[in-house]
């Protein structure tokens, strides 16, 4: 596609993880013709995760494995799957502009955003100077390079215990450190983390600095304090994993649709309608309680028929013969 293109569609979906792909089937399905534009993680946050044990039909899938599927379907049902990132969306009137980094404009009756969540951050200066040379937020993706050392997993959620099982396979001690002696994640979780001897949990701390050198660029152990002494202790460490939860992505969107829950766009019960006729929302994005993909699946496709009511009400024929707005 040409630079500065200008593409006109009925409806936009924003996001390839499993909202914005169910949501691309069912607008496929629906004959409303979509564009999905992928953004810089295709597939979304389950292609940072191996093994998924609870999406229904399959006992275990691999999670890249699953989202090429999805995107696969969604192509198979004529959804026009598009390898670009989305940097600005004027929602002031419609039809809605979307602009891509590739320089292509789209023009669109209808938006699904499905932009879902992504890693947060302690937010220390020597996490920030170690990142990408011992600190992660994905212990799929680099976990590997850590065989036969000891690494450190920061929080006490599903993403903390499922990340240190994982480097199980790789490291010879897995240490995660929380802040409480009670872990959020599901108790099947919990269970085969306790009996794993690689792994010992330290209760009571927060992570106060990552401790490294320059030459080579690398972590050589972590400071971590108690949260009620305040004492702090050295644990030695190759690798450390930041695993404290997930931000919901609504920069794009977060000067124009009413947001609620520390920035989780808000959409009406029991529906994907943003407070912006048109602008429909699904999966993480919107979602601060359940988080899991089958929930992400299920709002994408409600997204998609909330999208085909609308622009039916809205003659989307009629709108397609405007002239296109750049
Ligand atoms: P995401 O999967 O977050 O996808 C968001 C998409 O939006 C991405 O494709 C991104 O590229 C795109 N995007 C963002 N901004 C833009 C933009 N400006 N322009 C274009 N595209 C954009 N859930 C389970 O049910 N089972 C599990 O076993 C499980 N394991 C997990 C393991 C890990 C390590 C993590 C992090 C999460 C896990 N989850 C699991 C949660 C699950 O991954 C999420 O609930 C689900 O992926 C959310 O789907 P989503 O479609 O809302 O968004
Ligand atoms: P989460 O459930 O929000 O847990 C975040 C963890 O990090 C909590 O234990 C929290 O401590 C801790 N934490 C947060 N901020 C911190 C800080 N500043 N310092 C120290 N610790 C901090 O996040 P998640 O584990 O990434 O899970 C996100 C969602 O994805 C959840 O809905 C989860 O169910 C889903 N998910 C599902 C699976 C699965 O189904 N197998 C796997 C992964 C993720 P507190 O407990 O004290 O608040």
């Amino acid at each position: 596609m040409s630079q500065l293109a200008q593409r006109r569609t009925k409806v936009l979906v924003i996001g390839s993880g499993p909202a914005g792909y169910t949501a691309g089937i069912y607008a496929s399905r629906a004959m409303l013709e979509p564009i999905l534009v992928q953004g810089i993680e295709p597939g979304g946050q389950l292609t940072t995760t191996n093994e998924v044990e609870n999406w229904p039909g399959d006992t275990e899938v691999q999670g890249p494995d699953l989202m090429v599927r999805m995107e696969t379907h969604a192509k198979a049902m004529g959804c026009e799957v598009i390898s670009d990132y989305i940097s600005s969306l004027d929602l002031s009137k419609r039809p809605f502009v979307a602009k891509a980094d590739s320089g292509t404009t789209f023009v669109t009756d209808a938006v699904i955003l499905a932009t879902g969540a992504r890693a947060k951050w302690l937010g220390l200066d020597s996490e920030e100077a170690f990142k990408g040379f011992g600190v992660s937020a994905c212990a799929t993706c680099d976990g590997f390079f850590y065989r036969g050392q000891e690494i450190v997993v920061i929080g006490g959620g599903n993403t903390a215990v499922e990340e240190a099982l994982f480097l199980t396979n790789f490291a010879s001690k897995v240490t995660l450190i929380h802040r409480r002696d009670e872990l959020r994640a599901e108790k099947i979780l919990i269970d085969r983390m306790m009996k794993n001897p690689k792994i010992e949990p330290l209760w009571h701390h927060i992570l106060d600095e990552v401790v490294g050198e320059d030459r080579p660029k690398g972590v050589t152990a972590v400071r971590v304090k108690h949260v009620d002494s305040g004492e702090i202790t050295e644990i030695p460490a190759k690798g450390v994993f930041i695993a404290i939860g997930h931000a919901p992505a609504s920069e794009l969107v977060k000067e124009q649709l009413e947001l609620h829950h520390g920035g989780y766009v808000k959409v009406m019960q029991g529906s994907t309608e943003t407070s912006i006729p048109g602008v429909f929302a699904a999966g993480d994005l919107t979602d601060h309680n359940y988080r899991q993909a089958v929930t992400s699946a299920g709002m994408g496709c409600m997204a998609a028929l909330d999208a085909e009511r609308f622009l039916a009400e809205h003659n989307a024929a009629a709108l397609l013969e405007i002239e296109p707005v750049l």
